[in-house]
């Protein structure tokens, strides 16, 4: 029997599909600390444990230079508010892995160890969409490079390796996921334990405390402004 397919819809018409296909049981979710995919880790434990009660999952995160690598403890304590709300025993492992330069490769390899490890089948990433062309932000230092270029990213891209990279969130921008954390309830309960920001490392070499605030000027920032005000 196929698995029940979750609709959501936002206030300006974006919609995503949440399901899990049926043969996947070993699960694999990129998580950053950031709100897109601490979102995402609520909903596959909450889909899990209404659907699929044996499934086992296993979080991977990319520590990273342009977050002064410090989202690996932001992606743990999203992990931490995460099994509080939840009560969740699905969670098997968080595998952090510290990276050069946020590359694909680099994932690639994280998600292959994960996969030798666990066999898993299944990974889910929390990428979204830029906002739409019109909107600007006042920003000091822009973003580095132009992400996901157009609206045609496939959700689900198939490899030989016989893993499935899922992106549920790719053709739809973050006030989907602001959309997600009031639908979930989740405004107090778990935003607040996220971070979007990357100001710079390179400007803050020797003040390490912005690691743990939000610059609240980065495009990042100002991205999450935007959604989250809308
Ligand atoms: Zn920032």
């Amino acid at each position: 029997m196929q698995r029940p397919i979750d609709t959501y819809t936002d206030n300006f018409g974006q919609t995503i599909k949440f399901t899990i296909p049926e043969q996947h049981i070993k699960l694999c979710i990129n998580i950053s600390g950031g709100a897109d995919s601490a979102m995402l880790l609520l909903m596959l434990i909450n889909y899990c444990e209404t659907h699929i009660p044996d499934a086992e999952l296993h979080v991977i995160t990319s520590a990273n230079p342009i977050k002064g690598w410090y989202n690996a403890k932001w992606s743990t304590s999203v992990l931490d508010r995460v099994l509080q709300i939840t009560g969740t025993t699905l969670i098997k492992s968080h595998y952090t892995f510290y990276s050069t330069d946020q590359i694909r490769e680099e994932m690639d390899e994280a998600e292959r160890v994960i996969q030798k490890l666990h066999g898993i089948t299944f990974t889910i990433h929390g990428t979204t969409q830029n906002p739409p062309l019109d909107v600007k932000f006042d920003t000091k230092n822009n973003r580095f490079e132009q992400r996901d270029p157009g609206h045609a990213t496939p959700l689900l891209v198939e490899y030989d390796n016989g893993i499935n990279r899922w992106m549920p969130l790719i053709q739809v921008d973050k006030r989907m996921v602001a959309h997600l954390y009031n639908h979930f309830n989740m405004m107090e309960e778990l935003f607040p334990y996220t971070r979007s920001c990357e100001q710079h490392a390179k400007e803050n070499m020797d003040t390490p405390t912005w690691m743990v605030t939000h610059c609240g000027e980065c495009w990042w920032c100002k991205e999450r402004e935007w959604a989250f005000e809308e």
